[in-house]
Order: structure tokens, then C-alpha cells, then sequence
């Protein structure tokens, strides 16, 4: 298939990646060159702009930051206009960013006014399932629209999951970052806690995982460096999925439980923890950097 796929970071660029080895045309944009060039080595088509790429597209991906940049993308502003006004032909649309439901309805919503099928595809499993292809993909949209996707899906994912109609998607990801949030905030509070009365933070991981604190953060994701080959954690807490990203997910949590009346007080809690760290210079770290926030006055 013709496939665009616009926004290019962390995970946007082995996403794309898979669908050229699953043996479609892509064409890239990204506003960062270097982050098309890479791609361009891969054996996509590099664009110079998200209208040239989804020029003659079948499909047009996007994978960005925030509601914003998305709205931004398809329905622009005054003084430039989105790419549904620039379209030509009618691609399948899917969002694989994670912004809030109201952002993914509103851009939806002009989507079908001009006649064009819109998904919320936000995505789980970080940059490694990114990388492997093994991604879960939580659709919001129309059965037909998700009949339509899902083997393109496929090419980037292992579970595909239609979760209702447009910004159902996004509702069930922000549900499960606020669990994430709260788990990586908690694993990392119980490690800090062990080394700092003398444990192991290998040996007190392993003892967790297999015990009734065991959960996804220990499992795939240790926050304490050097006790997982290839986390973040082990890597100076570069690449992955940023603080500031994870703040923004935990904001959209708590936007959502607002309009519901909804309480989520832990969700609040790992909010404002996410938001300090931020504000203390990591927001462009790793969010299991988290940790460093427990660690602070280690030394002394
Ligand atoms: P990122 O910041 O690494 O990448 C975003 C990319 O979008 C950047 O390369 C940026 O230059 C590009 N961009 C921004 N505006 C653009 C525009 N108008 N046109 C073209 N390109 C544009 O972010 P990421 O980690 O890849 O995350 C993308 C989305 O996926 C976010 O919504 C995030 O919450 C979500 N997500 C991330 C992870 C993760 O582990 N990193 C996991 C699941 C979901």
C-alpha cells in the first residue's frame, strides 16, 4: 500500500521503519531533517511536507507529540491550512499519537466532514515494541475503518484492540499511562526505599517480580540502571518515552476524571511527581529517570 506517515521521533521512526519491511511505499515527513534522512537510508520516500507526503496516499499515519501538534497537522490555523483542506483523494486517517479524547473527536469529527474515515490508534509498548513491531494498537473509530487498518496495523503491532467509537482509543490509553505512571513511580519509590536500608537493587528486583509487587515496570522496564541489559535506566535514561511525555498523559488523566467527576488521586499524585521532574530539567530524560527524583541526597 501507499502509506505517509508524518512525525518521525522516538517511535514514529521504527514504526515506519516495519511497514517498509512489510513491503509498502512510504513517504516520511518530519519537521527535524535528520530524523527524514535516517529514513530515507531505510527505503522510505523523505517529503518536504506533510502534504507532499500524503500526496496519492492510500493511508496518512501521524505519530506526534500532543493534541496541539495534531490538530494542528490536519486542520491547521488561520494563517495556513491543514491537510485536510490540502488532501487530494480520500485517505484512511489514523492518529497514533496519544492526545485526549476531545482532541482525537474534534479532528475526527472534521475528518468526516470531509468525507474521510478517521481513527485514534494510540499505541503500548514503548520504543522496544516499537522496534520489534510487537506495538498493542487501541483503535477508536468506525468497525469499518478498524476492518480497514488492521492490516497495516499489523505490520507494527501484535494486538489490536478495537476499544468503541472515535476517541475510545485515546480514553483506554490514558486509563492504562495512569496506571504506568502510577506503577513506575511506586517501583521506583520501593527501590529507593530497599538501597537505602542496604539491599541490592538487582537482587530486591528479582525478589519483587516474583512476588506480589511484581508488575510491567519490573518485568520490562527497571528504572534502577544497571540492574536491566538495554533499559533506558542503563542508558543514562536517554531515548524512550519522555517525562515530559508521560506529565502530558498523566494531565489528560486528569482532564478526563475532571469532566466525570471522576477521583484519581493516585493519578494525581504520579502527576505532580512527573510534573516536579520535569520542572527540575529531566522532562527530556527517560521517564523511568523518575527514579533520580528518590534518590536525591543519596550521597550525603
Ligand atoms: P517524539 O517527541 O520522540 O517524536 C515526535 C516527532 O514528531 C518529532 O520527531 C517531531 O519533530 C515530530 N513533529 C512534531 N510536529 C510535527 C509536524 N507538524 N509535522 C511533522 N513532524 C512533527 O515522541 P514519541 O516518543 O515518538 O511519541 C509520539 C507519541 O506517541 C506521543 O503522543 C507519545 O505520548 C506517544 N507514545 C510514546 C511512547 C514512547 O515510549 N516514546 C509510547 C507510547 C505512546
Amino acid at each position: 500500500m501507499k502509506i505517509a506517515f508524518i512525525g518521525l521521533g522516538n517511535m514514529g521512526a521504527p514504526m515506519a521503519v516495519n511497514l517498509v519491511k512489510a513491503g509498502h511505499e512510504v513517504s516520511v515527513f518530519d519537521l527535524v531533517d535528520s530524523a527524514m534522512k535516517r529514513l530515507e537510508e531505510t527505503g522510505a520516500l523523505a517529503c518536504a511536507s506533510a502534504q507532499s507526503a500524503a500526496s496519492g496516499a492510500e493511508i496518512v499515519i501521524s505519530m506526534l507529540p500532543a493534541g496541539q501538534h495534531v490538530r494542528r497537522l490536519y486542520l491547521g490555523r488561520e494563517d495556513s491550512p491543514g491537510l485536510f483542506e490540502a488532501l487530494e483523494g480520500n485517505p484512511l486517517i489514523v492518529d497514533a499519537s496519544t492526545i485526549s479524547p476531545e482532541d482525537a473527536r474534534a479532528v475526527g469529527t472534521a475528518a468526516e466532514a470531509r468525507g474521510l474515515t478517521y481513527l485514534d490508534a494510540p499505541v503500548s509498548g514503548g520504543v522496544g515494541g516499537a522496534q520489534a513491531g510487537t506495538l498493542t494498537f487501541i483503535v477508536g473509530g468506525s468497525e469499518a475503518g478498524y476492518e480497514q487498518a488492521r492490516p497495516v496495523l499489523e505490520a507494527m503491532g501484535k494486538n489490536i484492540f478495537h476499544a468503541g467509537g472515535i476517541g475510545a482509543g485515546q480514553v483506554a490509553k490514558i486509563c492504562n499511562n495512569m496506571l504506568l505512571g502510577i506503577l513506575m513511580s511506586g517501583t521506583a519509590e520501593a527501590l529507593a526505599l530497599g538501597v537505602k536500608n542496604g539491599l541490592d537493587p538487582a537482587v530486591l528486583s528479582e525478589i519483587m517480580k516474583q512476588s506480589s509487587g511484581g508488575n510491567w515496570a519490573l518485568n520490562v522496564y527497571n528504572p534502577w540502571p544497571g540492574v536491566m541489559e538495554g533499559s533506558a535506566a542503563s542508558r543514562d535514561y536517554q531515548g524512550g518515552f519522555l517525562t515530559d511525555l508521560m506529565a502530558k498523559d498523566l494531565g489528560l488523566a486528569w482532564e478526563l476524571a475532571l469532566g466525570c467527576k471522576a477521583t484519581v488521586p493516585m493519578g494525581s499524585q504520579a502527576r505532580n511527581l512527573f510534573a516536579l521532574h520535569s520542572a527540575q530539567g529531566s522532562g527530556g530524560l527517560d521517564f523511568s529517570s523518575i527514579q533520580q527524583l528518590y534518590r536525591a541526597g543519596e550521597e550525603s
